[in-house]
């Protein structure tokens, strides 16, 4: 059994995490998305709007599954019986974050390896803090986001 950890803030989904997921689930038996608790960085969305968004717009995925977590990452995965944490790379510019990430990940949890997965040129330039900033001045984000998300942006102001 290959389990997968996709961990990240998820302030919202968007489209492009959701492509990753796709193609992940198509690699591992089981691939859990798991929300950050992290009260430091400040979240648009509450966890369990984060948690819920997640979890409609993955519905048809039988291998997919939703949770949150707090503390280390590796001692999650191993928890979980995870093998694998996937990341998303889309620029350079992410590039250093996740290098320290994976080999700090790595020097405290050997076995647990990272798999990158290069992000689809259609979603290169898409994050959660684009598309709250362009729902914010009224923009149409009905391409960067699952339908979940949309309508959460719809019936809410976002970063008032
Ligand atoms: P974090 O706060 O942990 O970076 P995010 O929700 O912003 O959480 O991102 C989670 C992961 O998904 C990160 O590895 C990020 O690089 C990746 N990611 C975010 N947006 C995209 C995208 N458009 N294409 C591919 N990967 C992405």
């Amino acid at each position: 059994m290959k389990i997968a950890i996709y961990p990240g803030s998820f302030d919202p989904v968007t489209n492009g995490h959701v492509d990753v997921i796709d193609r992940a689930a198509k690699l591992f038996n089981k691939v859990i998305v798991a929300v950050i608790r992290n009260p430091e960085k400040r979240a648009q969305f509450s966890l369990t709007e984060r948690v819920g968004m997640l979890k409609e717009s993955l519905a048809h995925h039988k291998n997919v599954m939703v949770d949150s977590f707090d503390g280390l990452l590796v001692d999650y995965a191993r928890k979980k019986k995870a093998t694998t944490i996937i990341r998303g790379l889309r620029a350079v510019s992410d590039f250093d974050y996740e290098f320290q990430m994976a080999l700090t990940n790595r020097k405290m949890a050997p076995k647990i390896e990272t798999l990158f997965f290069m992000t689809d040129y259609k979603y290169s330039y898409l994050s959660s803090s684009f598309v709250k900033q362009i729902a914010k001045l009224g923009g149409d984000i009905s391409s960067l986001v699952p339908k979940a998300v949309r309508e959460k942006l719809k019936n809410r102001k976002v970063g008032g």
